[in-house]
């Protein structure tokens, strides 16, 4: 297996570095935040306090970051992790970030020499800590046949998706559904509740019939029919509402580049930026439902 450096340390690349770790591969880290390189050498992981000590070590350079900014700046700031790297570095992004600085990245580093793909998850804290990530990738042949192993290990599901930027546009696509079937869910149940019918009798029918969708049958966003879903620990997430706000705007930035309608889609946004300027941040984004009912009254 190659060497990796990761780079970013948080909620989800702490426990994916671990993850690698426990598997065998030699692992160095960095993250600007020191409690995270503290967590993350408990796990086993070789901290390192200058993030181009790790790269110079490493044949695969992931990076786990909030944003396509911070991805950029890491790679190319003076001095970028670009600059410390050996010939034939894939430079792996695992980050959710807008499709055209997906794509901006891997002309960097392609300009640099070097090789790169983008690999971005779905399945959240609880799927990084249980290695059962899905990976959507974005890369050449190649560059995907050298990485796959390495997102086994983190993951249940690897799809390779395409070229570069092609993994964040299959992850965007699928937020999108996610955010618009979340709300329609929502918006049932109150209507269902206002109309009589019992939330079991409504999960009954629903969950076997054409309504049937994830959003529904995991992610119930009412207590009782789902016992695990977020509604039954007090909306406790899951995905929080922040990180479906900054999906959907991701899905925004590429209806607007690609001259695309998508109604639902911009609807969805609005009503997931406002969620996430409350409480709803840092709730579960199926709490939507709570917002639904409180502007509900006759
Ligand atoms: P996080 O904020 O917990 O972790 C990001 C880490 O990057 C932080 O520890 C931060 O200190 C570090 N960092 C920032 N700039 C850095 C730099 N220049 N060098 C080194 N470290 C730096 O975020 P997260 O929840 O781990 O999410 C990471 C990415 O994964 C995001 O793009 C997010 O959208 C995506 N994602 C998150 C989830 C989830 O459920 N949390 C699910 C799917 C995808």
């Amino acid at each position: 297996m190659p060497t990796v450096a990761f780079i970013g340390l948080g909620n989800m690349g702490g426990p994916m570095a671990a993850n690698l770790v426990k598997a065998g591969v030699r692992v160095y880290g960095f993250d600007v935040v020191p409690a995270a390189m503290e967590t993350a050498s408990t796990n086993g992981i070789t901290v390192v306090d200058d993030p181009l000590e790790a790269v110079a070590q490493a044949e695969v350079v992931l990076t786990m970051l909030p944003s396509g900014q911070q991805v950029i700046s890491a790679y190319q700031d003076s001095p970028g992790l670009l600059s410390a790297a050996r010939p034939g570095t894939i430079f792996l992004d695992c980050s959710t970030i807008n499709i055209s600085e997906a794509q901006q990245a891997a002309e960097l580093a392609q300009q640099s020499g070097f090789r790169a793909a983008d690999a971005p998850v779905s399945g959240g804290v609880v799927g990084a800590e249980a290695g059962t990530l899905a990976f959507m990738v974005g890369a050449g042949d190649e560059v995907f046949a050298e990485i796959e192993p390495l997102l086994e290990i983190m993951g249940a599901r690897v799809v390779h998706c395409g070229t570069n930027g092609l993994g964040q546009a299959a992850k965007i696509c699928n937020n999108m559904i996610l955010g618009i079937t979340q709300i329609a869910v929502g918006e049932a149940f109150v209507l269902g509740e206002k109309l009589g019918l019992t939330h079991q009798a409504l999960f009954d029918v629903v969950s076997k019939a054409s309504g049937q969708c994830w959003a529904l049958t995991t992610n119930c966003p009412v207590p009782g029919p789902v016992p695990t879903s977020p509604a039954n620990r007090n909306y406790q997430p899951g995905f929080a509402g922040a990180l479906m706000a900054k999906d959907l705007n991701l899905a925004t930035n590429a209806l607007d580049e690609q001259g695309v309608q998508a109604q639902l889609g911009r609807l969805a946004t609005e009503i997931y930026s406002e969620f996430a300027q409350g409480e709803g941040a840092g709730q579960d984004f199926s709490a939507i439902i709570n917002t639904i009912r409180e502007n509900s009254q006759p």
